[in-house]
């Protein structure tokens, strides 16, 4: 696809950010160019909307962006999953392994019920670890996640692995 070619050459690489030796993928050149972001957004929609896809939930900060254009595009709803203390109600948690420490993502009970078909939308999976964590949120909650998107692959990182089997659609990979 054409539009994914150029998605890519939209993506600037930042060396050494945030600390020495990480490539960073900085997206927000991509959502300088309203082409380019408006492309990103359909590839989605053009692949779930008719998934019976009942439920998108992203994860902060960056998921922000690409998951409530596509959840309003295919008729779903949005589920923000949070880093600690920032959702106000009642949550359930999930811990993660990082390189070096541990993160921890949120969800609030009852935005999900037993037996939804769920999208998991975040802009780039490295180690898979933050994917992981938000399918076990949505699982544990009753959903069952279809599938998890992501505009940006780490492929050396090995993250595809780590999802237990789902699968995972990504528009680029980065070496
Ligand atoms: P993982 O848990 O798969 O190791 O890391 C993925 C998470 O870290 C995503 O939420 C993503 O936003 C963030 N992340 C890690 N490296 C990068 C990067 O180079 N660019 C961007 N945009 N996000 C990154």
């Amino acid at each position: 696809d054409p539009r994914v070619r150029d998605i890519k050459t939209k993506i600037r690489v930042i060396p050494n950010f945030p600390k020495p030796g990480i490539m960073f993928q900085d997206i927000t050149t991509l959502l300088l160019d309203p082409k380019a972001f408006k492309d990103t957004i359909d590839l989605f929609v053009e692949r779930y909307k008719n998934r019976n896809i009942s439920v998108v939930a992203s994860i902060e900060a960056r998921g922000f962006i690409f998951g409530p254009p596509i959840a309003l595009a295919i008729g779903a709803k949005f589920v923000p999953l949070r880093k600690p203390r920032k959702l106000p109600g009642e949550v359930i948690s999930e811990e993660y392994v990082l390189e070096y420490g541990k993160d921890c993502l949120e969800m609030h009970v009852g935005a999900v019920e037993t037996g939804e078909r769920a999208l998991v939308v975040d802009d780039l999976v490295a180690t898979g670890g933050t994917l992981s964590a938000a399918m076990n949120l949505l699982e544990r909650a009753g959903a069952e996640v279809v599938e998890c998107a992501c505009v940006i692959e780490l492929p050396d990182l090995k993250g595809r692995e780590r999802l237990k089997g789902k699968p995972l659609f990504v528009l680029v990979e980065s070496h």
